[in-house]
């Protein structure tokens, strides 16, 4: 299975790639999570991208996808991959779809007022990259399925959200559209719990 996970920042995006993953045994390709892990690691793509991440901009194409395409091409994506957070324009799309079509994109709906509330309390643990909001753990240090550290990403600003917002809806929004004439997608109401999110995912999957 070759899926595609789309929402706009908040959306519970990572939060249902890892549940999406581990119940069809696929490779989780978080393009976000590369780029933080180099920035951590300070590497030469860190130091690239570190400004352009903060300000909540896309980081550039040529890299963006010469990174997922060497990653794709790893053993543990031969039974199947989920991408989150790519493609994120149409550009990325049609080079996805010159080495690895997706079978499915899923696409998250949320209402944009809820988006703030949601970022600004994301909780993200350093070692194992899930996330969470304060509404749920409280303001604890530690994660809640790991133990690992947590810590809130420099871009989870309300002055970066707007940035980010109007980047998904001008880049991003067309590659649903571009996977929309493909026959690919699937719609699902995020304004749910995340459980009630998780299992409507499942049935359009399994349809
Ligand atoms: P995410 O964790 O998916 O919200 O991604 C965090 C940031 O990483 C984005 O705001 C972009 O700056 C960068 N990024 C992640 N995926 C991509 C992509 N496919 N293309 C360009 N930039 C990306």
């Amino acid at each position: 299975m070759k899926i595609i996970i789309v929402g706009a920042p908040g959306s519970g995006k990572g939060t249902q790639a890892v549940n999406i993953v581990k119940k069809y045994n696929l490779a989780h390709i978080s393009t976000g999570d590369i780029f933080r892990e180099n920035i951590a690691n300070k590497t030469p793509i860190g130091l690239e991208v570190q400004k352009i991440i903060d300000g909540g901009n896309l980081c550039p194409d040529s890299l963006t996808i010469e990174l997922v395409r060497e990653r794709l091409s790893r053993p543990d994506c031969a039974n199947g991959f989920l991408l989150d957070g790519f493609p994120r324009n149409v550009e990325q799309a049609k080079a996805l779809d010159s080495f690895a079509s997706p079978d499915k994109l899923v696409e998250l709906d949320i209402d944009f007022k809820k988006i703030e509330h949601r970022i600004t309390g994301r909780r993200c643990c350093k070692n194992c990259s899930e996330s969470f909001h304060i509404d749920n753990i409280g303001d604890i240090k530690q994660c809640p399925s790991c133990g690992g550290e947590l810590f809130i990403r420099k871009d989870d600003t309300a002055e970066t959200i707007k940035t980010r917002l109007d980047v998904y809806v001008r880049q991003t929004l067309p590659v649903i559209d571009y996977y929309e004439k493909q026959g690919k997608n699937v719609l699902i109401n995020a304004d749910q719990s995340v459980e009630k999110v998780f299992e409507d995912i499942v049935k359009a999957l399994d349809k």
